[in-house]
């Protein structure tokens, strides 16, 4: 199977044995068939006994050679048409994002779906919050299938609805419900995209709001205009993070521990709190370091370091550039002269940058070769399982996001649709969040 093939990929180049894993050289089928996350960044995460697993797959899937099933992919794919869109996310590996038909991140493929109305199943090669979103932003009739229904998000797994309700209540207790002399309720909660859909769905019923990485301070002070804090989940970094930028001291952000009374806190901070950043993490994003930046300062003078905001405080303060995925590849391609480009992000999206722009020295900040493990999860065998199923009418691991759940995190998402960044002195209206940035057409 292509497991070598990623390996070499994504190794472009380095010295073999350089992965965070051994078991990212082990059999595909080998790990697929334990409970876990796979081999990656993500797979000493603690996975939640609730998260779907996914089925052993026909024989004739996991014994069929590579060119096999990419010629078995394109024949599905062909004989479906238009009546299928495949979507890869930047972090997929390429033997699938090969066949992606739009590459970007969650947001943007799940409203790259939309642009095509005749597409009857949306096959997201992401993860399981992803193909969540398109489900809730598809039309009624289209069905939304993940290959692998085990390719889960540690991060978006981090936070349940059950340890936020049980948190909101204790905040709701502390903090009461009344609004200030300003009309600002207590306490406005906000989710990162990467969550499950109960979670937006719990925004939309509470006042709250999504934010992407990309609008993330958008987000943020259209919820001070409506509350005098804000609980912020999964990603701790990305809040204090965007918090910190915005002047918030992090004094005034403490960290909700969901196994902890009051989250690990004295009611004294949570008063004091601005922002109350839950305990989660992306463990991709986790392994990037200050040091790592200083070597790479030193190794290449002139380097210029780009961070995703996933990353902890110090690396998105030691970079010269920290932003979304989408900034990350539009600070690439707005390079004129070579450029060196130290990269703090998830390893394939790094290589793809590497090999679309030969003209610039791009590498990952990591020396050490780690994926997204959740995403490694969906390969080859998986999407050809699910397509040749397409063509016999069946659907096979369809993501269905409740009618009642979608209702209320259709709110929370058309809330971050509608949030304006605040004009600046004497400039126009700007317009709504950058939330909808072109995705990567991979057939145009
Ligand atoms: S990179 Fe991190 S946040 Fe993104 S899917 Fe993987 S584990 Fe989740």
């Amino acid at each position: 199977m292509s497991i070598a093939t990623t390996i070499e990929l994504i190794s472009n180049g380095r010295a073999a044995g350089t992965t965070c894993t051994p078991d990212l050289a082990a059999p595909t089928w080998d790990f697929d068939s334990v409970p876990g996350y796979g081999p990656g960044s993500s797979m000493s995460d603690v996975i939640p006994t609730s998260s779907p697993r996914q089925g052993v797959i026909p024989d004739e899937y996991r014994n069929a050679p590579d060119d096999e099933l990419h010629e078995r992919i394109e024949r599905a794919k062909a004989t479906l048409g238009d009546r299928v869109v495949v979507l890869g996310h930047f972090y997929q590996r390429d033997e699938v994002v090969r066949h992606a038909d739009f590459l970007g991140d969650s947001f943007q493929l799940a409203n790259a779906a939309l642009t095509k109305p005749d597409a009857e199943a949306i096959v997201f090669c992401g993860v399981h919050f992803m193909a969540e979103t398109a489900d809730i932003l598809a039309r009624d009739d289209q069905r939304v299938i993940l290959p692998n229904l085990a390719a889960g998000c540690s991060m978006a797994d981090m936070a349940d609805i059950d340890s936020v309700e049980a948190a909101w209540a204790e905040l709701t207790a502390l903090y009461g419900t009344e609004p200030d002399a300003d009309g600002r309720v207590p306490v406005i909660p906000v989710t990162y995209m990467n969550s499950a859909a109960d979670l937006k769905a719990f925004c939309g019923r509470n006042g709250g709001i999504v934010c992407t990485s990309s609008n993330a301070a958008t987000v943020l002070e259209w919820a001070f205009e409506r509350g005098q804090r804000v609980l912020f989940f999964p990603d701790q970094h990305l809040g204090r993070n965007t918090a910190k930028a915005m002047g918030i001291s992090t004094d005034r952000m403490p960290m909700w521990n969901p196994r902890l009374a009051g989250g690990g806190n004295t009611a004294a901070e949570l008063l004091e709190a601005q922002v109350v950043l839950w305990h989660g993490f992306c463990s991709v994003h986790r392994r990037f370091t200050v040091d790592q930046i200083e070597q790479a300062r030193r190794e290449h003078p002139g380097v210029t370091v780009i961070v995703h905001p996933e990353c902890p405080m110090a690396v998105v303060d030691a970079a010269d550039v920290a932003g979304s995925t989408d900034l990350i590849r539009k600070t690439v391609a707005a390079a004129t002269e070579p450029t060196t480009f130290a990269i703090g992000t998830e390893i394939n999206m790094v290589n793809r940058l590497a090999a679309e722009y030969p003209q610039h020295t791009i590498f990952c900040l990591d020396p050490v070769v780690c994926p997204c493990s959740t995403m490694y999860r969906i390969h080859p065998g998986y999407l050809a399982w699910v397509l040749e199923a397409l063509v016999r009418g069946e659907v096979l691991n369809e993501i269905v996001v409740p009618a009642a759940v979608q209702v209320d995190a259709k709110v929370a998402l058309e809330r971050m649709l509608a949030a304006r960044p605040r004009p600046l002195a004497g400039q126009r209206d700007p317009g709504p969040a950058a939330t909808t940035a072109t995705t990567t057409d991979v057939r145009a």
